[in-house]
């Protein structure tokens, strides 16, 4: 890999699932990796574990419902790295419910992580990378952001939502900025943890059965990002084989 090729890459919700698979990808690629999330007792062995494998990551805390905390991590990177090609904005939750259960709360939860997460990723990032002449925004949405399954009503609409905040940019932004929307279908993570409703929880056990790997969906997010400057992945949607 030559010194252009090599990237600073953000990556939100880092500390476990695809995140993390991300960033283990792209730092043995040789990127330079940001990683954000909460939880930063993990970022911290991960960042470790990334450095003695010989590549080069740092961490800070992030939340992406907090637009100066996302404004502070895109800062990180170009006062560390001097610019930033990349952000990955992957930070997501998912707890299901039926409409009728009336988690409201939850129903605010995904919207704040999943919509807004990703629209402060943008804001935070879009002026920098246009000022360096160029960035790629990477946006995780899900199979689920092409259709609606029962008790996902809310947590698939903040992936239509993605989908189309996506193709905006897209469309606003061709030429200097690159978007590539990235959905996976069932994968290894810990996001069905946060189903706190038991028929939703009941159901996804079933559902998640046959799952994907996270370094899966890494190696398509690595392929977007490898691409060179003329070249713009703009979807990719990564299924188990066995998914019907
Ligand atoms: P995980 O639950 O393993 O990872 C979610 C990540 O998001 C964690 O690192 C978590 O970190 C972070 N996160 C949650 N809330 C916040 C917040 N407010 N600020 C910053 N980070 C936050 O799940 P996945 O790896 O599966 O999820 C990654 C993405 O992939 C999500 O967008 C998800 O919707 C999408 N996806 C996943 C699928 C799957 O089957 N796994 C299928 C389709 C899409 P922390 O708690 O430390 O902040």
């Amino acid at each position: 890999m030559t010194r252009t090729d090599i990237k600073t890459v953000a990556v939100t919700g880092a500390s476990s699932g695809i995140g993390e698979a991300t960033a283990r990808r792209l730092a043995a690629d040789g990127h330079r990796v940001l990683l954000g999330a909460r939880r930063t007792g993990r970022l911290e062995r991960l960042v470790e574990e990334i450095g003695a494998a010989g590549g080069t990551a740092t961490f800070r805390e992030l939340d992406v419902t907090d637009a100066a905390s996302m404004r502070a991590f895109v800062d990180t990177a170009l006062s560390g790295y001097g610019r930033l090609d990349a952000l990955v904005n992957n930070a997501g939750v998912m707890p299901l419910s039926p409409l009728e259960a009336l988690r409201t709360d939850e129903w605010d939860r995904m919207i704040d992580v999943n919509v807004r997460g990703v629209l402060h990723g943008i804001a935070a990032a879009l002026p920098a990378m246009r000022a360096q002449g160029g960035g790629h925004f990477v946006n995780i949405a899900s199979v689920g952001a092409y259709e609606v399954s029962p008790t996902a009503a809310v947590y698939c609409a903040t992936k239509f939502a993605v989908r189309a905040i996506s193709e905006g940019l897209r469309q606003e932004s061709a030429g200097d900025i690159r978007v590539t929307l990235v959905s996976p279908g069932v994968t290894e993570s810990e996001l069905a943890e946060s189903i706190s409703d038991p028929e939703a929880r009941l159901a996804m056990k079933t559902y998640r059965a046959v799952a994907l790997p996270a370094s899966a969906i890494a190696d398509a997010i690595a392929y977007a990002v490898s691409q060179p400057a003329d070249v713009d992945v703009n979807e990719i949607v990564v299924r188990p084989a066995a998914s019907a």
